[in-house]
């Protein structure tokens, strides 16, 4: 367990149910183990201690096992906070496979928490992956901007770092707010800094059950991403992840009902997300139902068979 102190004094200590203090604080419910520690398959995927390769565009380097808050329904709880041998040592190697796998575009510096490596860390992964002409983009996945934004706004160093390589190739951060009052004055500040240094920033929301499962709220977060300049990139399905299905997830009839319903208040640029479910094949986007059945499309595949593929599965009365 661990909460900045920052994140901390967003709980409203008079509400039972606040929903910030239940995405930090431990809850009764983690003692259920039903799930599974790894959703998406990613042992499979791993190529060398800390370097998965699932889409063929894509690379994802696990750079640290620490974050700033140890969010509840983390879907990497099997590792984060601890000494785990997922995490990338390898910088040479790491390099020579990227630089051998020209179909990779993009690489994702993740882990834990990519911003809780130092700025020489986040330097020296820059310097190597700039040089490598078929990258189009790098991109960091952090939570710094929602749990602890003084490590962006309080840091000239790091924002110069991000700067100087962001003229080389382009820097996309990827992040996490699933509340609205999360987008506070402070993470404001840090999304400017960053924006003004021409560096994106995508959104991965989770629909998360007693936080941010009424469509007003949703809403009010998906505006709020867009006021501030965030692109809502995904909206997910929470992930059956042990310790954190039990209390958090909804079925997946709630989920679409609820991004429905959102719907109704949100502009084109608010509507942007797709709804996605994450499973060992791939990223699946939930696109309808019609006649009581659920209707799919794979986003991202594993296997090429699968590209753009459509399918129907029936949802029984528990939308599952
Ligand atoms: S910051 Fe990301 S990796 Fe770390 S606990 Fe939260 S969700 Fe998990």
């Amino acid at each position: 367990m661990s909460i900045p102190k920052y994140y901390y004094n967003l709980i409203d200590e008079n509400d039972p149910n606040d929903p910030i203090k239940k995405l930090c604080f431990p809850n009764a419910f983690e003692a259920d183990l039903m799930g599974d520690t790894d959703t998406s398959g990613e042992s499979s995927n791993t190529k060398m201690p800390g370097l998965q390769h699932k889409y063929s565009t894509t690379a994802l380097v696990l750079t640290t096992s620490a974050c700033f808050m140890y969010c509840r329904h983390c879907f990497r709880k099997r590792m984060v906070g601890s000494n785990s041998d997922e995490i990338n040592n390898r910088m040479k190697e790491t390099i020579k496979y990227l630089k051998e796998h020209e179909e990779v575009n993009n690489v994702l510096l993740t882990g834990g928490d990519s911003f809780c490596m130092s700025n020489e860390q986040i330097e020296n992964y820059l310097k190597n992956l700039v040089e490598i002409e078929h990258l189009d983009f790098i991109r960091f996945g952090t939570r710094a901007l929602v749990v602890f934004p003084e490590r962006i706004y309080g840091d000239q160093e790091l924002i110069d770092i991000l700067a100087k390589y962001n003229d080389k190739k382009k820097i996309v951060i990827i992040t996490q707010f699933n509340h609205p009052r999360e987008l506070t004055v402070e993470a404001k500040r840090a999304i400017d800094m960053l924006l003004k240094k021409g560096i994106a920033i995508n959104n991965q929301a989770v629909i998360l059950k007693g936080v941010n499962d009424d469509p007003k709220v949703l809403a009010e977060l998906l505006n709020g991403l867009t006021r501030v300049g965030i692109n809502p990139y995904y909206v997910f399905q929470c992930r059956p992840v042990k310790g954190a299905k039990a209390g958090f997830q909804k079925t997946l009839l709630e989920s679409y009902e609820l991004v429905k319903e959102t719907k109704q208040y949100l502009n084109g640029i608010g509507k942007r997300f797709k709804l996605i479910m994450s499973h060992v094949q791939g990223k699946i986007e939930i696109i309808g139902i019609e006649n009581n059945k659920m209707i799919f499309k794979f986003h991202q595949t594993k296997y090429i068979d699968n590209n753009e593929r459509i399918f129907i599965r029936e949802i029984d009365v528990n939308g599952k």
